[in-house]
């Protein structure tokens, strides 16, 4: 539940291009519509960028990056903390609007919002902290200066899923380096980078330093951006394949890029797992964000003697899930994005059948308004199924024993991804031989939630390149010169 009136809040989102530090029509009037997906309703018409429209953005970006870069850093950092604490100030707003363009219950939208807001926060202390050093060279004839600069003008991509997060992972970290940035959010929920846009104007935010355009046409308008010469980096968030497209295009140009990409993360429960914890670690693994993250737990590889246990235990909490709008009291599963969300799910559990494996509970559609999938636990999947090699992005929760350690690996690591896995044992040595085991950039030991804007998120093999959070962070927006000087 929520004070707030949604048709007020909405009427306060902006739905113009955000470019130069002024709001503007696309050209030749063109608007999009963005829906709520738990209703299928139509929330708000907003501006559909043309690739002229793309360009304007990036010439203000260009323009505006002399000046920025030479803006001393406790400048930028103040401007990113004002932006926290509006921030912390508008949490409820920011919230329902999540909740509304994109359906997770509200107290998560909640939770995002402390969460995005923490990579605002860092990246304003980090700001400060961007260094060199000065020394001599080992032979002693001369001494070496090595200094960071702010790579240029900057693209960044963000995805449907954290609306939210997704954009302060990427802005924070961008304006915090000395570089003014291009900001695309994805067409299916765009209205929260349009609000957090206004927030950041209201914290002071000089022209052109963020520019954001909406469009139903992402290749048309963000290719000849990439391609554009004046750009220097290229900051994506969201599937593999596109990432790809888009790396082949930055290839051109020899851009800095970083890629967050696809996950199919494994969740590793050992007999000697304490399954209180292990249960409650799957199912915030699983069903955060309905299944629809990147970290989500995709494959639950359980040993045979807990299996039985395990699977009954989950599903007696997936039962008890309410399913509904997020807005509504008690509500812990919304809605998918859309209707080909909901028929990936269920031709992935349908495959998972056909070969085998047994529905404990869900296993359908929800039908009526809205695109729902019920909350979801498949055991005893067999090895070979779409399920366990695919994304689910969806609350299916899917189980396939396993014999004994070599076995579990060998299964975790079988798959082209590796952002995430989370193993659940407590035997301290077993949990340090899965660190080294295991291929992925990130890692849950007894924990089924890993993201904080202090860690460096990132992961191996297809899920990307580069890191956000953390001291990394702010490096993918710098650039190193070393100096070489004769002795004094
Ligand atoms: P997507 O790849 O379809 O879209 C991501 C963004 O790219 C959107 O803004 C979209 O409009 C844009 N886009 C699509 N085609 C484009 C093109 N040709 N040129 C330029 N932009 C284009 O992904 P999605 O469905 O929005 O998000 C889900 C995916 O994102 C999943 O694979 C998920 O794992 C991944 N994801 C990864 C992370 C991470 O940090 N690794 C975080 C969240 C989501």
């Amino acid at each position: 539940m929520t004070d707030i009136r949604e048709d007020e809040l909405l009427a306060s989102v902006p739905d113009g291009l955000f470019i130069g530090g002024e709001w503007l029509a696309a050209e030749g009037g063109r608007t999009l519509v963005v829906r709520d997906p738990a209703t299928g309703d139509v929330v708000k018409e907003i501006a559909d960028a043309t690739p002229a429209d793309g360009m304007a953005a990036l010439d203000a970006a260009v323009d505006a990056f002399p000046t920025w870069a030479a803006t001393p850093a406790r400048e930028r950092a103040e401007l990113l903390r004002r932006a926290f604490d509006l921030l912390m100030e508008r949490k409820e707003e920011f919230a329902l609007l999540m909740t509304i363009e994109m359906g997770k219950p509200l107290a998560e939208a909640r939770g995002e919002v402390a969460y995005g807001a923490e990579f605002v926060r860092w990246f304003s202390e980090e700001a400060a902290r961007i260094s060199g050093r000065y020394g001599p060279n080992p032979e002693g004839t001369g001494r070496m200066i090595v200094s960071q600069h702010p790579v240029g003008p900057a693209f960044l991509i963000t995805p449907w899923n954290f609306p939210l997060a997704m954009a302060t992972r990427k802005i924070a970290p961008a304006i915090a380096a000395g570089c003014t940035v291009v900001i695309k959010p994805a067409e299916l929920t765009p209205l929260t980078t349009l609000y957090f846009a206004k927030l950041l104007e209201d914290a002071g935010l000089p022209k052109g330093v963020v520019n954001v355009f909406t469009t139903s046409t992402s290749g048309a308008v963000s290719e000849p951006i990439i391609r554009d010469p004046r750009l220097r980096k290229l900051s994506f968030t969201g599937s593999t394949p596109v990432g790809q497209r888009l790396l082949e295009q930055a290839a051109q140009g020899v851009l800095r890029t970083s890629m967050e990409l696809g996950g199919n993360a494994p969740f590793i429960v050992f007999d000697d797992a304490d399954l209180d914890k292990a249960v409650d670690g799957a199912i915030l693994a699983k069903f955060r964000n309905i299944g629809q993250a990147c970290t989500a737990a995709n494959r639950f590889i359980v040993h045979r003697d807990v299996v039985d246990e395990f699977a009954r235990r989950v599903t007696d909490r997936v039962k008890q899930m309410k399913v509904g709008r997020g807005t509504e009291d008690g509500v812990t599963i919304g809605p998918l994005i859309d209707d080909r969300a909901v028929a990936k799910a269920a031709a992935l559990v349908g495959d998972a059948v056909e070969r085998g494996a047994q529905v404990t509970t869900g296993g359908s559609a929800i039908e009526g308004a809205g695109t729902f999938y019920a909350p979801t636990v498949v055991a005893d999947v067999r090895e070979g199924s779409d399920i366990l090699r695919e994304e689910i992005f969806g609350p299916v929760l899917a189980i396939v024993p396993f014999e004994d350690e070599d076995d579990a690996v060998r299964i975790a690591n079988d798959t082209e991804y590796g952002l995430v896995s989370y193993v659940f044992t407590e035997n301290l040595a077993r949990g340090q031989r899965m660190i080294e085991r295991l291929e992925t950039g990130m890692m849950g030991l007894n924990a089924g939630v890993v993201s904080n804007a202090a860690a460096p998120f990132g992961g191996w093999k297809m899920s990307g390149l580069g890191r956000e959070g953390g001291a990394e962070g702010i490096h993918e927006y710098l650039q190193t010169k070393y100096t070489l000087t004769p002795n004094p």
